[in-house]
């Protein structure tokens, strides 16, 4: 239904209206402020400039998260070209042809890339070796207080958690979330060093042999070691102390999901030195408004952080999607969906426009 006034009714209310409240044009004049029409009209023009500027200041303050620069479809088009190499577990063709792409990315962007090489025994024959490879990459290397920056590289061999007991033991696991998200996010990351106002160096490591184990179906557990990468990075670190030292770390695993909510790992957010640097990421997350850093504790994950906490004492926390998606599913998780179909360049954005704003602000 629609109601209609009529034109006479409408000057009717109008002119009752006006009898029972003061004319606001000679409310202004008649102020102690306004003693003529141009000093009422100054503050009507000064009132609007100001109107302006704080409207022109809050459209800055709401557009900040990209004000970074940070390119979430460029780190997506870097996750879907390493998933693109197929499985990456430690020692594979895979591997090999990722480590190929990563040091031609980052020498072309100007970092110093060197290798860490150690062998390990394989977890299911004994007498054979497995070349692991760490890959270290270093921005102003001649600073001896540093960052790092860190994910693992390699993948699982086998996606087992999948249910069909064919596809756990022959399916090709692609690990975009789980394996290429980190590695992709500090790829495109590396395109803003230059840039960023940072008196520290800067490191980024990525780890081999993070998962090179198989999961036994009869007795339902892991073979094999977890960590490979990072435990022997953390204990070359510790046994041979280099010139510079680690004053924070950030490691980064899972952060592509399309789906993505980021609490808090309980670990990071508990350990005494790894306390304040949870708060500094999840409250530079909440000054941008980037809401999918929830600042609450979900889960416990053993991951990388482990042993450069533990063996290196490098206060580094993990920044995890455990939950791929719904957590505790994680349906996800080490099955053929970990594809880059689930991962979204948005997400990659905002991990990697809350990191570059927290290294603006590491002075
Ligand atoms: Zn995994």
């Amino acid at each position: 239904m629609k109601t209609k006034l009529r034109g006479p009714a409408i000057a009717t209310v109008l002119r009752r209206i006006f009898r029972r409240t003061p004319n606001p044009y000679n409310a202004v004049m008649q102020s102690p402020y306004c003693k003529n029409l141009s000093e009422s009209m100054t503050w009507v023009v000064l009132f609007v400039v100001m109107a302006w500027f704080f409207a022109i200041g809050a459209a800055l303050h709401a557009a900040e998260p990209q004000a970074t620069g940070f390119d979430g479809q460029r780190s997506y088009g870097y996750l879907k070209a390493l998933c693109a190499l197929g499985n990456r577990m430690s020692g594979s063709h895979g591997m090999k042809q990722q480590q190929v792409l990563l040091v031609k990315h980052f020498t072309d962007l100007n970092a110093k890339v060197t290798f860490q090489r150690f062998k390990v025994k394989h977890p299911l024959k004994s007498s054979r070796r497995v070349p692991m490879t760490n890959l270290i990459v270093e921005w102003r290397p001649e600073a001896k207080e540093r960052i790092l920056l860190c994910a693992h590289y390699d993948t699982r061999p086998l996606p087992d958690q999948e249910i069909n007991p064919r596809i756990r033991k022959n399916g090709v696991f692609l690990g975009a979330n789980d394996g290429a998200s980190g590695v992709a996010l500090l790829m495109e990351l590396g395109h803003h060093v230059a840039q960023l106002p940072l008196n520290y160096g800067l490191d980024f490591v990525l780890f081999d042999g993070e998962e090179l184990v198989y999961f036994d179906f009869n007795r339902r557990e892991d073979i094999g070691p977890y960590f490979l990468g990072s435990t022997w990075f953390a204990s070359q670190y510790r046994k041979h102390p280099p010139q510079h030292k680690y004053v924070a770390g950030v490691l980064f695993d899972m952060v592509a999901d399309a789906d993505l909510t980021l609490y808090q790992e309980e670990n990071s957010a508990t350990w005494k030195q790894t306390r304040p640097l949870v708060k500094e990421i999840w409250g530079t997350a909440q000054r941008l408004g980037v809401q999918e850093f929830i600042p609450r504790i979900k889960y416990n994950v053993s991951d990388d952080h482990f042993p450069l906490n533990r063996i290196a004492k490098i206060p580094v926390i993990d920044i995890i999607d455990f939950a791929y998606p719904e957590y505790p599913r994680n349906r996800y998780w080490h099955t053929l969906a970990d594809a880059p179909g689930r991962c979204s360049g948005d997400s990659l954005g905002k991990v990697g426009t809350v990191i570059v704003e927290w290294l603006s602000t590491k002075r």
